[in-house]
């Protein structure tokens, strides 16, 4: 491995769109959580496909590593520079391409954020509804096979990229998938790539599925007595088919988190936050259904509404829940977890991992995507205190140990990085393995994100 030699031959070919400004490599070594700053050794700036085939090959020549970087919004340590090498930043290609509205589709470049290419799409009567909170990109979001919000309706990054064009360690390109929404042609690479967190291939292209934009849409909130009755109320919904757009679980910590940093007026109680998408009957009657069961467990009923401006705080007040729970404790760093578990385990999950986080002591409210049988404890340590940080990687493995007893996973979205690592061969057993093969076949010389998802 020649770092040194890689990055002069890369200045000669970038120019300025090379840096090795402190600031730039600090700031593309940071994470948002508890994974020490790891900076790479030079962050590069592509601008076109050709510029990052150029870059591996390069990078392949005097074994460099590479690792892809959208918005650094990744919650594993994904972007950590482990080994140093070249932060590629594809911020700058950042071009909506093509928009097919009769075939629903469109094609855009890496770097393009989804609030960027849902402002695009305002016009057309369409909207990409993958929404992970942050304001991420679309390469990051396929790249961790994103999902968040609405995954409840319109699946995850998995159902909704239909193509890629991605360089290959080696600099070639290839292209994976066509713009046919089903296809039985050979291996499913799109699949494969979508994610694969950067260590199989960079995304220079994706076309994505898109969906009309509702005719209807109400959103509200309900309180409820117990966390008992939020849990069992989600679970009832989902078994009944009632095809809520979201259904946002915070429990009552959440709930005082975000009316302290948000000015919400919210009883200090478990909440379910919900949004409906359709014509304006159905949303009525879903609405109704829905008031039905949540009053059935213990929901006192629920407020909704359909004016944009009330959907737009409710959702900017969601989104900004990380930010209100870490205010509950100046200059804490956060561990948040994510499991993800077959939605009849969903109550246990809760409960047991309720009962595991008092018992330690730390602060660590929980919120999350139940509707998926997903939910997110945030952890909050102080940063100076080694026990903490052990305390709450406990809570952290127990709760992946209990999400695979209950025939769940140990990330739900936000993929593996470095933090789940561990994980995976207990998860996968042989299929790890096969992983560690698929990505020696394609990146023999371990230059795409080393250290990450693989053995
Ligand atoms: C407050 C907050 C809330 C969040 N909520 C959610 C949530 O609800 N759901 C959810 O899924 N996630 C959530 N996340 C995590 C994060 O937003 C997602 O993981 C997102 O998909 C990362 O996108 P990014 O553009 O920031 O990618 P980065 O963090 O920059 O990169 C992520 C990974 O993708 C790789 N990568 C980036 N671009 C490319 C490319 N072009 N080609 C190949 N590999 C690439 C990187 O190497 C890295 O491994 C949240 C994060 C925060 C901070």
């Amino acid at each position: 491995m020649n770092i040194h030699a890689a990055l002069d031959a890369l200045e000669a070919f970038l120019g300025q769109r090379l840096s090795r400004s402190k600031s730039d490599l600090s700031l593309h070594g940071e994470s948002e959580t508890h994974f020490p700053q790891m900076p790479p050794d030079a962050v590069a700036y592509p601008e076109t496909t050709a510029e990052v085939s150029r870059i591996m090959q390069i990078c392949a020549k005097h074994g460099c590593p590479v690792i892809a970087w959208g918005t650094g919004t990744s919650l594993e340590g994904h972007t950590a520079a482990v080994k140093g090498g070249v932060t590629l930043d594809m911020g700058r290609m950042n071009r909506v391409l093509d928009i097919q509205a009769a075939d629903m589709d469109v094609r855009v470049q890496p770097g393009v954020t989804r609030e960027a290419l849902n402002a695009e799409l305002r016009a057309t009567g369409l909207f990409f509804p993958i929404d992970p909170g942050a304001n991420a990109t679309l390469g990051g979001m396929a790249a961790t096979r994103a999902s968040g919000t609405t995954a409840v309706r319109y699946g995850t990054m998995r159902d909704n990229v239909l193509a890629l064009e991605v360089v290959l360690a080696d600099g070639r390109v290839i292209r994976t998938g066509t713009r046919a929404r089903k296809s039985s042609a050979g291996y499913d690479l799109t699949a494969l790539f979508v994610g694969s967190e950067g260590t199989l291939g960079i995304i220079t292209e994706l076309t994505l599925r898109l969906h009309g934009q509702p005719e209807a849409i109400s959103a509200g909130v309900c309180a409820f007595e117990d966390f008992h009755g939020a849990v069992n109320a989600v679970i009832e919904t989902i078994q009944m088919g009632l095809p809520l757009a979201r259904m946002e679980f915070l429990d009552e910590t959440s709930a005082a988190a975000v009316n302290a940093y948000a000015g919400m007026a919210f009883p200090e109680k478990p909440h379910l936050l919900f949004e409906l998408h359709g014509s304006p009957d159905s949303v009525a009657e879903d609405a109704q259904r829905f008031g039905d069961i949540v009053t059935d467990h213990g929901s006192s009923g629920f407020e909704w509404s359909d004016r944009i401006e009330d959907r737009k705080t409710l959702w900017a007040m969601r989104h900004n829940a990380f930010y209100a729970i870490l205010a509950l404790r100046p200059g804490a760093r956060s561990l948040v977890t994510d499991i993800c578990v077959p939605i009849s385990r969903l109550a246990q999950a809760v409960e047991e991992t309720r009962a595991d986080i008092a018992r330690s002591g730390l602060a660590g409210p929980i919120l999350g995507h139940v509707g998926d049988g997903n939910f997110h404890a945030i952890l909050l340590v102080d940063p100076a205190k080694p026990s903490e940080m052990a305390t709450a990687k406990a809570v952290s493995h127990r709760m992946v140990e209990r999400s695979l007893a209950l025939g769940g996973t140990a990330t739900g979205e936000h993929g593996v990085g470095l933090g789940k690592r561990d994980y995976m061969a207990k998860e996968h057993g042989d299929g790890w393995a096969v992983m560690g093969q698929l990505k020696q076949a394609l990146d023999p010389l371990d230059l795409l994100n080393p250290g990450k998802l693989v053995p």
